[in-house]
Protein backbone atom coordinates (compact mmCIF):
# COMPACT_ATOMS: atom_id res chain seq x y z
CA UNK A 1 0.00 0.00 0.00
CA UNK A 2 2.90 2.12 1.13
CA UNK A 3 4.55 1.65 -2.26
CA UNK A 4 1.98 2.14 -4.23
CA UNK A 5 0.94 5.58 -2.74
CA UNK A 6 4.58 6.49 -3.00
CA UNK A 7 4.31 5.30 -6.92
CA UNK A 8 1.49 7.15 -7.76
CA UNK A 9 3.49 10.43 -6.03
CA UNK A 10 6.13 9.99 -8.21
CA UNK A 11 4.21 9.25 -11.50
CA UNK A 12 2.47 12.88 -10.32
CA UNK A 13 5.96 14.60 -9.86
CA UNK A 14 7.55 13.28 -12.95
CA UNK A 15 3.92 14.41 -15.30
CA UNK A 16 4.47 18.01 -12.75
CA UNK A 17 8.10 18.13 -13.80
CA UNK A 18 7.60 17.47 -17.49
CA UNK A 19 4.47 19.76 -17.78
CA UNK A 20 7.11 22.67 -16.17
CA UNK A 21 9.38 21.83 -18.81
CA UNK A 22 7.17 22.14 -21.57
CA UNK A 23 6.25 25.30 -20.54
CA UNK A 24 9.52 26.79 -19.56
CA UNK A 25 10.83 26.18 -23.05
CA UNK A 26 7.73 27.67 -24.77
CA UNK A 27 8.87 30.60 -22.66
CA UNK A 28 12.28 30.53 -24.05
CA UNK A 29 10.94 30.37 -27.70
CA UNK A 30 8.60 32.90 -27.23
CA UNK A 31 11.64 35.26 -26.19
CA UNK A 32 14.11 33.50 -28.28
CA UNK A 33 11.43 34.71 -31.16
CA UNK A 34 10.64 38.31 -29.88
CA UNK A 35 14.15 38.77 -29.03
CA UNK A 36 13.36 40.09 -25.33
CA UNK A 37 17.00 38.99 -23.77
CA UNK A 38 18.61 40.61 -26.88
CA UNK A 39 16.70 44.37 -26.57
CA UNK A 40 17.94 44.15 -22.80
CA UNK A 41 21.22 43.74 -23.67
CA UNK A 42 20.91 46.50 -26.04
CA UNK A 43 19.61 48.59 -23.42
CA UNK A 44 22.43 47.74 -21.11
CA UNK A 45 25.03 48.61 -23.57
CA UNK A 46 23.08 52.09 -24.09
CA UNK A 47 22.97 52.50 -20.65
CA UNK A 48 26.43 51.90 -20.09
CA UNK A 49 27.68 54.21 -23.14
CA UNK A 50 25.50 56.99 -21.72
CA UNK A 51 27.46 56.93 -18.70
CA UNK A 52 30.78 57.07 -20.10
CA UNK A 53 29.57 59.75 -22.55
CA UNK A 54 28.36 61.31 -19.95
CA UNK A 55 30.61 64.17 -19.17
CA UNK A 56 30.46 65.30 -22.90
CA UNK A 57 26.79 65.40 -23.56
CA UNK A 58 26.27 66.78 -19.67
CA UNK A 59 24.03 64.47 -18.64
CA UNK A 60 24.64 61.41 -16.31
CA UNK A 61 22.60 59.13 -17.43
CA UNK A 62 19.19 58.52 -19.72
CA UNK A 63 15.51 58.93 -18.32
CA UNK A 64 14.20 55.35 -17.31
CA UNK A 65 11.57 56.05 -19.75
CA UNK A 66 13.72 56.28 -22.46
CA UNK A 67 15.13 53.08 -21.80
CA UNK A 68 12.03 51.22 -21.03
CA UNK A 69 10.72 52.42 -24.69
CA UNK A 70 14.09 51.39 -26.07
CA UNK A 71 13.61 47.83 -24.36
CA UNK A 72 10.09 47.66 -25.97
CA UNK A 73 10.52 48.66 -29.36
CA UNK A 74 11.11 45.96 -31.63
CA UNK A 75 14.06 47.20 -33.74
CA UNK A 76 14.57 43.68 -36.11
CA UNK A 77 10.83 44.48 -37.26
CA UNK A 78 11.89 47.41 -38.85
CA UNK A 79 15.16 47.07 -40.34
CA UNK A 80 15.50 45.20 -44.03
CA UNK A 81 15.59 40.87 -43.82
CA UNK A 82 19.18 40.61 -44.17
CA UNK A 83 19.88 43.05 -41.21
CA UNK A 84 17.47 41.22 -39.01
CA UNK A 85 20.19 38.99 -37.39
CA UNK A 86 22.67 42.37 -36.36
CA UNK A 87 19.38 44.51 -35.11
CA UNK A 88 20.24 44.88 -31.77
CA UNK A 89 24.18 45.59 -32.34
CA UNK A 90 24.59 49.22 -31.02
CA UNK A 91 25.60 50.46 -34.28
CA UNK A 92 24.07 51.82 -37.50
CA UNK A 93 22.17 49.73 -40.02
CA UNK A 94 21.13 50.01 -43.99
CA UNK A 95 18.17 50.38 -44.35
CA UNK A 96 17.26 50.70 -48.48
CA UNK A 97 17.77 53.47 -50.55
CA UNK A 98 21.43 54.18 -49.57
CA UNK A 99 19.93 55.49 -46.26
CA UNK A 100 20.90 54.57 -42.67
CA UNK A 101 19.21 53.97 -39.14
CA UNK A 102 21.21 55.27 -36.55
CA UNK A 103 23.07 53.29 -34.02
CA UNK A 104 20.60 52.51 -31.16
CA UNK A 105 22.61 54.86 -28.42
CA UNK A 106 22.17 57.70 -30.72
CA UNK A 107 18.50 57.19 -30.91
CA UNK A 108 18.09 56.69 -26.87
CA UNK A 109 20.18 60.00 -27.01
CA UNK A 110 18.76 62.24 -29.28
CA UNK A 111 15.09 61.11 -27.58
CA UNK A 112 16.52 61.55 -24.17
CA UNK A 113 17.91 65.14 -25.59
CA UNK A 114 13.72 65.80 -26.29
CA UNK A 115 12.58 65.69 -22.91
CA UNK A 116 9.02 64.15 -23.74
CA UNK A 117 6.01 64.46 -21.76
CA UNK A 118 2.82 62.26 -22.11
CA UNK A 119 0.67 64.97 -23.51
CA UNK A 120 3.34 65.90 -26.38
CA UNK A 121 2.90 66.52 -30.12
CA UNK A 122 6.42 65.41 -31.77
CA UNK A 123 7.44 65.72 -35.35
CA UNK A 124 10.38 64.13 -37.25
CA UNK A 125 11.90 64.85 -40.07
CA UNK A 126 13.56 61.64 -41.70
CA UNK A 127 11.30 58.57 -40.99
CA UNK A 128 13.81 56.12 -42.56
CA UNK A 129 12.28 52.73 -41.07
CA UNK A 130 10.25 54.35 -39.09
CA UNK A 131 12.20 52.71 -35.58
CA UNK A 132 12.84 56.11 -34.34
CA UNK A 133 8.97 57.03 -34.89
CA UNK A 134 7.99 54.21 -32.51
CA UNK A 135 10.28 54.92 -30.02
CA UNK A 136 8.67 58.16 -30.05
CA UNK A 137 5.67 56.75 -30.02
CA UNK A 138 5.67 55.23 -26.73
CA UNK A 139 6.82 58.65 -25.03
CA UNK A 140 4.53 61.31 -26.92
CA UNK A 141 1.17 61.44 -27.36
CA UNK A 142 1.09 61.94 -31.28
CA UNK A 143 4.28 61.46 -33.29
CA UNK A 144 4.51 63.42 -37.25
CA UNK A 145 7.06 62.05 -39.67
CA UNK A 146 7.74 62.64 -42.85
CA UNK A 147 10.26 60.94 -45.36
CA UNK A 148 11.57 62.20 -48.76
CA UNK A 149 12.27 58.70 -50.38
CA UNK A 150 8.36 57.23 -50.93
CA UNK A 151 9.46 53.96 -51.09
CA UNK A 152 10.94 54.30 -47.52
CA UNK A 153 8.15 56.02 -46.38
CA UNK A 154 5.68 53.83 -47.34
CA UNK A 155 7.07 50.74 -45.84
CA UNK A 156 7.15 52.41 -42.73
CA UNK A 157 4.08 53.26 -42.87
CA UNK A 158 3.16 49.76 -43.36
CA UNK A 159 5.43 48.78 -40.45
CA UNK A 160 3.97 51.06 -38.03
CA UNK A 161 0.65 50.32 -38.92
CA UNK A 162 1.42 46.21 -38.89
CA UNK A 163 2.98 46.93 -34.82
CA UNK A 164 -0.36 48.88 -34.18
CA UNK A 165 1.53 52.73 -33.64
CA UNK A 166 -1.68 54.13 -34.50
CA UNK A 167 -0.73 57.64 -32.80
CA UNK A 168 2.10 57.65 -35.06
CA UNK A 169 1.23 59.59 -38.69
CA UNK A 170 3.15 59.34 -41.66
CA UNK A 171 3.97 61.36 -44.91
CA UNK A 172 6.40 61.72 -47.92
CA UNK A 173 7.49 64.90 -48.54
CA UNK A 174 10.23 67.20 -47.85
CA UNK A 175 10.63 67.96 -44.59
CA UNK A 176 12.93 70.74 -44.58
CA UNK A 177 9.16 72.56 -44.75
CA UNK A 178 7.82 71.10 -41.48
CA UNK A 179 4.22 70.12 -41.39
CA UNK A 180 3.05 72.72 -40.85
CA UNK A 181 -1.11 71.41 -40.48
CA UNK A 182 -0.45 70.38 -37.25
CA UNK A 183 1.93 72.75 -35.88
CA UNK A 184 3.02 73.76 -33.19
CA UNK A 185 4.81 70.89 -32.17
CA UNK A 186 6.45 70.38 -28.51
CA UNK A 187 9.46 69.06 -29.78
CA UNK A 188 11.14 68.66 -33.50
CA UNK A 189 13.76 65.89 -34.01
CA UNK A 190 16.00 65.65 -37.34
CA UNK A 191 17.55 62.36 -38.21
CA UNK A 192 19.05 63.41 -41.35
CA UNK A 193 21.60 66.57 -41.21
CA UNK A 194 21.39 70.00 -43.01
CA UNK A 195 24.10 72.40 -42.98
CA UNK A 196 21.74 75.17 -41.17
CA UNK A 197 18.32 74.93 -38.90
CA UNK A 198 15.65 74.76 -40.80
CA UNK A 199 13.97 78.42 -40.39
CA UNK A 200 10.36 76.37 -41.01
CA UNK A 201 11.16 73.84 -38.34
CA UNK A 202 12.07 76.48 -35.24
CA UNK A 203 8.71 78.62 -36.94
CA UNK A 204 6.15 75.45 -35.80
CA UNK A 205 8.25 74.72 -32.52
CA UNK A 206 6.32 75.89 -29.40
CA UNK A 207 7.80 78.76 -27.11
CA UNK A 208 9.78 76.19 -24.71
CA UNK A 209 10.23 73.39 -27.56
CA UNK A 210 13.13 71.60 -28.04
CA UNK A 211 14.47 70.71 -31.62
CA UNK A 212 17.03 68.27 -31.44
CA UNK A 213 18.96 67.99 -35.17
CA UNK A 214 22.41 67.34 -36.70
CA UNK A 215 23.94 70.08 -38.47
CA UNK A 216 26.94 70.28 -40.39
CA UNK A 217 27.98 69.28 -43.95
CA UNK A 218 30.89 67.09 -43.19
CA UNK A 219 31.90 67.20 -39.52
CA UNK A 220 28.26 67.45 -38.10
CA UNK A 221 27.27 68.67 -34.57
CA UNK A 222 24.05 67.16 -32.60
CA UNK A 223 22.47 70.19 -31.25
CA UNK A 224 19.54 71.25 -28.87
CA UNK A 225 17.78 74.49 -29.75
CA UNK A 226 15.27 75.99 -27.40
CA UNK A 227 12.84 78.63 -28.75
CA UNK A 228 12.31 81.64 -26.26
CA UNK A 229 9.60 83.69 -25.80
CA UNK A 230 10.33 86.25 -28.25
CA UNK A 231 11.50 83.87 -31.04
CA UNK A 232 14.89 83.51 -30.58
CA UNK A 233 16.67 80.12 -29.82
CA UNK A 234 19.37 79.01 -27.61
CA UNK A 235 21.63 76.77 -29.00
CA UNK A 236 23.62 74.20 -27.71
CA UNK A 237 26.31 71.60 -28.99
CA UNK A 238 25.93 68.04 -27.16
CA UNK A 239 27.88 65.21 -29.41
CA UNK A 240 29.87 64.81 -32.65
CA UNK A 241 28.07 63.07 -35.22
CA UNK A 242 27.29 61.72 -38.77
CA UNK A 243 24.10 61.18 -40.36
CA UNK A 244 23.10 61.21 -43.78
CA UNK A 245 22.37 64.79 -45.56
CA UNK A 246 19.28 65.89 -45.46
CA UNK A 247 17.96 66.17 -49.32
CA UNK A 248 15.91 68.76 -50.69
CA UNK A 249 12.55 68.13 -53.33
CA UNK A 250 13.82 70.28 -56.69
CA UNK A 251 11.20 73.07 -56.38
N1 LIG B 1 14.87 58.04 -38.10
C1 LIG B 1 15.13 56.99 -39.07
C2 LIG B 1 16.51 57.02 -39.65
C3 LIG B 1 16.65 58.10 -40.57
S1 LIG B 1 17.89 58.03 -41.78
C4 LIG B 1 14.87 55.63 -38.51
O1 LIG B 1 14.63 55.47 -37.32
O2 LIG B 1 14.91 54.69 -39.30
C5 LIG B 1 17.51 59.61 -42.49
C6 LIG B 1 16.28 59.63 -43.33
O3 LIG B 1 16.00 60.98 -43.66
C7 LIG B 1 16.43 58.89 -44.64
O4 LIG B 1 15.44 57.93 -44.75
C8 LIG B 1 16.28 59.98 -45.67
O5 LIG B 1 15.66 59.55 -46.85
C9 LIG B 1 15.45 61.02 -44.95
N2 LIG B 1 15.50 62.38 -45.46
C10 LIG B 1 16.57 63.04 -45.99
N3 LIG B 1 16.22 64.29 -46.34
C11 LIG B 1 14.91 64.44 -46.01
C12 LIG B 1 13.97 65.52 -46.12
N4 LIG B 1 14.28 66.69 -46.66
N5 LIG B 1 12.71 65.29 -45.66
C13 LIG B 1 12.34 64.12 -45.12
N6 LIG B 1 13.18 63.07 -45.02
C14 LIG B 1 14.45 63.23 -45.44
Amino acid sequence: MAWYHEHMVSVAAVRLLFLILLMSSAVMAFAQNDRVVERRQMVDDIAALASLVGRETGRAGLDQRVLAAMAKVKRHEFVPPAQRRSAYRNRPLAIGAGQTISQPFIVALMTDLLDLQHGDKVLEIGTGCGYQAAVLGELAKDVYTIEIVESLGKTAAQTLTRLGYANVHTRIGDGYKGWPEHAPYDAIIVTAAPDHVPPALVAQLKVGGRLVIPIGKFAQELMVIVKNEDGSTRREAIVPVQFVPLTREKE
